[in-house]
């Protein structure tokens, strides 16, 4: 079956998330209606993974760490903060504490100081502590590599898990989604969903798991460089032969 071209696509309608009584007709029609729906999805994320392998083959994690605990850190350092400014923080923080129990020990008003840089280090630094805590107390210092686990731990969300159970202990538990790859997703008519939860469910069906974990990095890599939140530079992106561009001003 051959892929829509660019022009031809009509994104809403067919890759718009079904809905109960999206088919209408019951019984076979609708059934082989929702088989060509998810066949079609597939296709598309398969070409997008393609695309995007090609333009970026060693994309991985811009967070410089180097155990599990300073990865798990700094993607809690990360939330509305860029990666570069994560790096210059915890490239000093990480020559000075080392473990958990370190970094449950700190007193808070010194962890608010170190990471202040990163925005919102109040609520940044009680997790981080409450988090080493938890990691000192029950899991004697160690970071867990399981996301139920993980999910449990103060500041960490689903996105955080992913990341540290894929970067630091390649396990494939999910595709990390951010702002940059909830934005594209979007726009490449991968997930109309709006919640990071729903967008990664969207993703997890379509794309391969052995692809997960890379297919985040490019998506971050091409949201950065090429298809930026206000202006993308869908002229020179060389998904633009079956990007949708849904919600794009071509103007
Ligand atoms: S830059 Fe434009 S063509 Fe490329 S992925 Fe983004 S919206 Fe699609």
């Amino acid at each position: 079956m051959r892929f829509l071209a660019a022009r031809e696509y009509p994104p809403k309608a067919r890759f718009s998330d079904s809905r109960p009584g999206d088919n209408a007709t019951p019984g076979k029609t609708g059934h082989s209606a929702n088989v060509v729906t998810t066949t079609e999805k597939k296709r598309h994320a398969s070409r997008v993974v393609r695309s995007l392998k090609k333009e970026y083959p060693q994309a991985k994690c811009s967070l410089n760490f180097d155990n599990p605990l300073q990865l798990l850190l700094a993607t809690i350092l990360s939330a509305q903060c860029t990666d570069k400014r994560v790096n210059q923080v915890t490239e000093k923080l990480f020559q000075k504490y080392h473990t958990a129990a370190d970094f449950g020990r700190m007193p808070l008003v010194t962890l608010e100081k170190a990471i202040k840089s990163t925005g919102f280090f109040r609520n940044k630094a009680k997790n981080i502590k409450a988090c080493c805590q938890t990691l000192s107390d029950r899991y004697h210092g160690e970071v867990p590599a399981d996301l139920d686990d993980l999910i449990g731990l103060a500041g960490v969300g689903r996105k955080t898990a992913n990341v540290v159970l894929g970067n630091a202990f390649g396990i494939v538990s999910g595709v990390v989604v951010d702002t940059h790859v909830s934005r594209l997703s979007h726009r490449l008519g991968l997930s109309q969903k709006t919640s990071a939860e729903k967008i990664e469910s969207d993703l997890n069906a379509q794309l391969p798991k052995k692809e997960w974990i890379e297919f985040s990095h490019r998506m971050i890599q091409h949201g950065r460089l090429v298809c930026l939140a206000r202006r993308p530079r869908c002229q020179t992106c060389s998904l633009i032969k079956f990007c949708p561009q849904i919600d794009v001003d071509k103007k």
